[in-house]
């Protein structure tokens, strides 16, 4: 918590910089790195293999076995797919599966050095762009744009930053401030994919978290959340079934499916209605935000973001 920069209001605004919708809802942003670095300090003596590719898993008896592309394998008690989006794991255990599917946006994300510009949270949606801008520690900015593109079609864009000042030519200050001071070679863009709710997390010995189980779109800020929630409920459920693996398995299975559908769907759907760039859906969304009382959908977000939704799943039994 001491890394991250509390914030506790939001607002969604209008590409002029209108504010439409004023959110209270209490949110630690924190940059990936840094997070990384407090749980790698946590592990202590707990080995890690660095560079080890895992190519699949199949099973002996029982028992997950756990390849990799240096020729090595592993038999273990359980096996815990954390492998992101194209997770080698998942695809040995469904291959049958579909590939994620292109959200048909591609995200770009910045961190640069602004103290003042920006003091709390806002997203700016119009004619079907959305960008992202929120404080983080000693005076840095995360911000993060997404645009409309084909598949693919981010690989022909040579000037990043050129593409998205042109993109958000007219848009409100600090957007073109935030632009212009971002190195260009620092810009990362990210093609959005994501897969339908999971009616599955585990097989035999194996889980999946995170985006190996259950990668949804960005537009509730909930991808490495929840497989946060995944790590903490499944530790929770081993500890609660003792060494019987399959029971944790079956209470973790029991415990998460239903929530992580709804984030999900929920994600999904507020994504379609944010990147919608017909007139008609963007006076429609103008007008929502602006008469549906905050009450309600703060609390709608509430029943996805708040501890308590957490903590609901570590309810002892
Ligand atoms: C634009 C954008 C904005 C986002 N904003 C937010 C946000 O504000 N808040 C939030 O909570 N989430 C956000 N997310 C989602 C978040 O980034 C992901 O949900 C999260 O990174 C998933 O974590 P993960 O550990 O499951 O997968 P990853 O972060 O993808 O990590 C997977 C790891 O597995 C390793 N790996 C992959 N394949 C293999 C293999 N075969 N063998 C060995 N290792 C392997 C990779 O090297 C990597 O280290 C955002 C996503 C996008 C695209």
């Amino acid at each position: 918590m001491a890394c991250g920069y509390w914030e506790d209001k939001g607002a969604i605004r209008s590409s002029n910089g209108t504010v439409l919708r004023e959110i209270e809802n209490t949110n630690l942003m924190i940059l990936r790195s840094d997070l990384q670095r407090v749980l790698v300090a946590e592990l202590k003596d707990i080995p890690v293999v660095l560079g080890a590719r895992c190519t699949g898993v199949s099973a002996n008896g029982q028992a997950p076995v756990l390849r990799f592309d240096s020729g090595t394998s592993v038999e273990a008690d359980l096996v815990i797919g954390a492998d992101g989006i194209r997770s080698a794991v998942r695809q040995s255990i469904a291959p049958y599966e579909d590939p994620p599917r292109y959200s048909g946006l591609c995200a770009w994300r910045g961190v640069v050095r602004a103290p003042g510009l920006v003091d709390s949270a806002w997203l700016s949606v119009g004619n079907g762009l959305q960008f992202l801008a929120a404080p983080l520690p000693d005076g840095n900015v995360y911000w993060s744009p997404l645009v409309k593109l084909d598949e693919g079609q981010w690989e022909e864009i040579k000037d990043h930053r050129g593409f998205l000042l042109d993109r958000f030519d007219g848009w409100h200050d600090p957007i073109p401030t935030l632009l212009d001071r971002t190195p260009n070679d620092t810009l990362l863009p990210t093609p959005v994919y994501f897969r339908p709710p999971p009616r599955w997390i585990t097989s035999g010995r194996v889980a999946l978290i995170g985006d190996a189980a259950h990668p949804m779109t960005p537009d509730l800020g909930q991808g490495g959340c929840q497989a946060i929630e995944d790590a903490v409920v499944l530790a929770d459920r081993i500890v609660v079934a003792g060494d019987d693996i399959d029971l944790a398995l079956r209470l973790f299975a029991e415990r998460r499916l239903a929530r992580i559908r709804r984030v999900v769907r929920e994600a999904r759907q507020m994504g379609a209605v944010m990147a919608d760039g017909h007139q008609t859906v963007m006076r429609l969304r103008t007008t929502a935000l602006r008469v549906i009382p905050a009450r309600l959908t703060d609390k709608r977000l509430s029943a996805i973001t708040a501890r308590e939704a957490f903590e609901a799943q570590l309810a002892a039994t």
